[in-house]
């Protein structure tokens, strides 16, 4: 049974894409898209040699090797010209690790329409990653699954603009404010607070100011929403 968290992603891919799930692991998603037949081909990129084994040994066992091109490959360069790839999903990594995978493959997004992405931790970098190349957010979920909480943003071309609010909570969660999103941010409160506690008897360098004035913006600016 597919987790939760990937039939979330799952649920942004449109009928009749061309997907590449970047960072695959077992290609579990790439799998589950073709079986209920959303999707008629994929592509499943890893970077690493066991997830890329794990990934092999899955889609030949589900008999969809046809279907699912399996890559050893760093980011979007898994993804070839020919493959005609129209949306790029990325799951279960840290949102500086997903950035910094789309940024060092930019060239390979001109036949891209689509990115889904699921960031286990700091999505404020993707979005600010969005704003300064030409995408927008055009949905955003958040749900909760085994006491954690994920976040799955989708997004295609386009000029956008978000303010700090925005890029932290994300433009359509902070409008929902639905009763996950509402968990999320009080477990990183409680977080930010014992982080402030924690240097409360540090000397006061320029650095932990800066921190703690930082830290206490984050959470009046959370409080606020
Ligand atoms: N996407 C799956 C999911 O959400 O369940 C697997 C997530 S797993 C925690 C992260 C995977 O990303 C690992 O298998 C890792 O090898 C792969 N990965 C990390 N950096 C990568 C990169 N630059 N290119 C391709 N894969 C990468």
């Amino acid at each position: 049974r597919l987790s939760n968290r990937l039939k979330a992603v799952a649920s942004f891919v449109g009928e009749g894409a061309v997907v590449a799930d970047i960072g695959s692991d077992h290609a579990y998603l790439p799998c589950y898209l073709l079986k209920t037949g959303k999707i008629n081909r994929a592509i499943a990129g890893e970077v690493a040699n066991g997830p890329y084994d794990s990934a092999m040994k899955n889609v030949l066992k589900e008999g969809l090797s046809d279907s699912i091109t399996v890559r050893l490959a760093d980011g979007l360069f898994a993804i070839k010209e020919t493959d005609l790839v129209d949306t790029i999903t990325i799951a279960g990594m840290g949102g500086t690790l997903i950035a910094s995978i789309l940024e060092n493959g930019k060239t390979q997004l001109d036949s891209i329409t689509r990115i889904i992405v699921q960031p286990n931790i700091q999505s404020s970098v993707i979005r600010k990653w969005a704003v300064f190349n030409g995408w927008k957010i055009v949905s955003e979920q958040i749900l909760k699954e085994d006491d954690k909480i994920y976040e799955v943003l989708t997004m295609e071309k386009g000029l956008s603009s978000y303010d700090e609010t925005e890029i932290l909570l994300g433009p359509f969660l902070c409008l929902e404010k639905s009763v996950v999103f509402r968990e999320k941010w009080e477990r990183e409160i409680v977080e930010w607070h014992r982080v402030l506690l924690s240097i409360e008897d540090a000397e006061e360098t320029d650095l932990v100011r800066k921190k703690k004035k930082q830290v206490k913006s984050q959470i009046e600016l959370v409080r606020k929403v």
